[in-house]
C-alpha cells in the first residue's frame, strides 16, 4: 500500500484536534508512531512511566484506527530506523510532523527532512515567548504571567484581573489541618491494552489514565472534588496523603491526552458557578498558563546547552538515598523517594523544597540529578525537567532564570508537612548528631558560596544571618559529617 505522507505523532502529542493530526488525511496519510528502545529502557525510567506513556500512546493509535485511519505503530531501536523502516515499507519519503517538544528529536525529525507544522500543544507559540524573553531584564514569570492573563483573557473583568488582584499566593501556603482525611481518588481500573502493557513492565497500579476517557475523567473529578482546596493547600505535604489536592493532570497535559486550552476552559466554568474560591482558581489558571507556558518557552529560549549548565561546581555523585529511601533516616526524605517509588509522581513542593533541595545543598551534580529526575517522574518530558531543575531545583545556571536558589533548611519542611514529627532529627538544630541535615546543609552552603551570593542585593537577608550565626564553624564540622554520610547512606 502506498500512501502519499508519514505522520508521525510523537508519544507526547496525542491528541485527536492538535498537532500534526490536524492536517491528516484519512485516504492519503499513514499515521506512524514509533516505541523506541531508547524511550522505553526499563534499567533507566520508572515502570510506572513507561507503563503510561505506551499504554496511552497504544490505545491512541487503536482509537485512530477504529475512526478509519492508517496506522502503523512501530517498535524499532530508535525513532529514526523506526521512520526508516516505515519509508521503506510504505515506498513513502515524505514525514509530516507537529514541531517536536524536545531538542533531540527535533533534530532528528529535522535529519530526516520531516515538514513541521506548529506545535500547538502550549498555548504560546515560541516565537512569540522569545519576544517576550528578549525585551526582559530578568525573567520574571509574575510579568509574563500576567501578560497572560490578558493575552488569554482569562479570569479578566476588562483590563483587570478577577478578584482585583493577579496572584493570590499569600493565602495559598496553609499547611493541612490536624484533622485532615485524605478523599478517595478517582481509580482508573484496567482494560485490555493496560493489563498486556502492565504485565511487560510489571506494574500493578491504577493511579494513572491512559485514554482520554480517563484524562477527562480525572480533570472532571479533580473539578468537583479538589479544585475549592487545591489553591489553600497547594504547598502542603504529609505523608498519609500523597496528592493532597492536587489536580494529577500534568502526565495527560504533558502527553497530550489533555490539551491546556479545554483543562482552563472546564476550570473557569467551573469557577462561574460561584463556590470555588477565587485564590484556588487562580493558583490552578497560574500553574498552566503561567508555570507550564514559561517552563516550556525557557526550555526554547536558553538552548540546548543550557542543560549543561553547572554554575556552582557540583560534582557530588547521585545520593545513595534517591535510589533506596532505606539508605536515609530523614524522615520526609524516606517518605516521598517511596512515593515516588509507588507512583512516579509527587507533587511541585516535595519536588522543589525537599528532592531538588537536598539536591541544591548536598552539591549533587547537576547533571546526574537532572537524569534521576528525568527517569523517575512520570510527567518528565525533557521541557519540564531542564528549567525545572538546572534553573529553579539546584540553581545551576547561576541565576539565569530564579534570582536566588531556592535553598532551605528543616524549618520550612517542618511547617508545610506532618513530616518532622515522626523525625529522629530535629528541624529546629543545626549542629549535634540530632540536628536536621536540612538545617546544617543550609547555612553550610550560604557560607561556601557567600562571594558568590554577596553581589545578589536578594540574598541579603539570609547572609546577615548567616554573619550573625556564632556556631558556624561547629555547623561546619557537621556538614561534613552530613555529607559523608550522604554520600553513604547513612544519615
Ligand atoms: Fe526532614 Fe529535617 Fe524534618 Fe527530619 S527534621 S523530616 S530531615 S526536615
Amino acid at each position: 500500500m502506498t500512501k502519499k505522507r508519514i505522520v508521525y505523532i510523537p508519544f507526547d502529542q496525542l491528541h485527536r484536534n492538535y498537532g500534526a493530526l490536524k492536517h491528516a488525511d484519512k485516504e492519503d496519510d499513514l499515521i506512524v508512531l514509533v516505541e523506541s528502545e531508547r524511550m522505553v529502557d526499563p534499567k533507566r525510567f520508572h515502570p510506572l512511566r513507561l507503563f503510561f506513556l505506551v499504554s496511552s500512546a497504544r490505545h491512541f493509535a487503536a482509537e485512530l484506527q477504529a475512526e478509519g485511519y492508517s496506522v502503523e505503530y512501530v517498535q524499532a531501536q530508535t525513532t529514526r530506523a523506526g521512520l526508516e523502516g516505515v519509508r521503506a515499507k510504505y515506498r513513502t519519503q515524505e514525514i509530516y510532523a507537529a514541531e517536536q517538544s524536545s531538542y533531540r528529536l527535533q533534530e532528528t525529525l529535522a535529519e530526516l527532512g520531516a515538514t513541521f507544522c506548529e506545535n500547538d500543544f502550549f498555548l504560546t507559540p515560541r516565537a512569540l515567548f522569545k519576544e517576550w524573553a528578549q525585551a526582559q531584564k530578568s525573567f520574571l514569570m509574575e510579568n509574563f504571567y500576567r501578560l497572560q492573563r490578558k493575552r488569554l483573557n482569562i479570569l479578566m473583568d476588562g483590563n483587570s484581573p478577577v478578584g482585583g488582584e493577579w496572584n493570590f499566593d499569600k493565602e495559598n501556603r496553609e499547611s493541612l489541618p490536624k484533622d485532615h482525611q485524605a478523599l478517595a481518588l478517582l481509580e482508573h481500573p484496567y482494560d485490555e491494552i493496560d493489563r498486556e502493557v502492565a504485565a511487560r513492565f510489571g506494574v500493578s497500579g491504577t493511579y494513572w489514565a491512559t485514554t482520554r476517557a480517563g484524562a477527562l475523567g480525572q480533570l472532571n473529578y479533580f473539578l468537583a472534588n479538589h479544585f475549592a482546596t487545591f489553591g489553600r493547600y497547594e504547598d502542603a505535604m504529609s505523608s498519609g496523603d500523597w496528592s493532597v489536592h492536587h489536580s494529577l493532570l500534568s502526565p495527560y497535559l504533558n502527553n497530550g491526552l489533555l490539551h491546556p486550552t479545554e483543562v482552563i476552559a472546564a476550570a473557569v466554568k467551573r469557577f462561574e458557578v460561584g463556590d470555588i474560591p477565587i485564590a484556588s482558581a487562580e493558583a490552578f489558571v497560574r500553574q498552566i498558563i503561567g508555570w507550564r507556558e514559561y517552563i516550556n518557552g525557557m526550555y526554547w529560549h536558553l538552548g540546548a546547552d543550557y542543560r549543561s549548565r553547572n554554575e556552582l561546581s557540583a560534582q557530588r555523585k547521585l545520593l545513595p538515598l534517591l535510589e533506596d529511601p532505606d539508605r536515609t533516616s530523614m524522615n520526609c526524605l524516606k517518605s516521598i523517594v517511596r512515593d515516588v517509588q509507588e507512583r512516579s509522581w509527587v507533587h511541585h513542593i516535595p519536588r522543589l523544597m525537599v528532592l531538588s533541595n537536598i539536591a541544591l545543598l548536598a552539591g549533587v551534580n547537576p547533571q546526574e540529578y537532572l537524569a534521576w529526575m528525568r527517569n523517575q517522574f512520570i510527567d518528565a518530558s525533557d521541557w519540564v525537567m531542564v528549567p525545572n531543575v538546572i534553573g529553579m531545583g539546584v540553581h545551576g545556571d547561576g541565576g539565569v532564570m530564579m534570582t536566588k536558589p531556592y535553598a532551605s533548611g528543616g524549618a520550612y519542611i517542618s511547617r508545610m508537612s506532618n513530616y518532622c514529627k515522626s523525625c529522629i532529627y530535629d528541624p529546629k538544630k543545626r549542629t549535634g548528631e540530632d540536628a536536621c541535615p536540612f538545617t546544617t546543609l543550609y547555612w553550610n552552603f550560604l557560607a561556601e558560596h557567600k562571594d558568590k551570593f554577596e553581589k545578589n542585593h536578594r540574598m541579603f537577608q539570609q547572609l546577615s544571618g548567616l554573619k550573625r550565626l556564632s556556631d558556624l564553624d561547629d555547623v561546619r564540622v557537621r556538614a561534613k559529617e552530613v555529607l559523608e554520610g550522604l554520600e553513604r547512606g547513612l544519615i
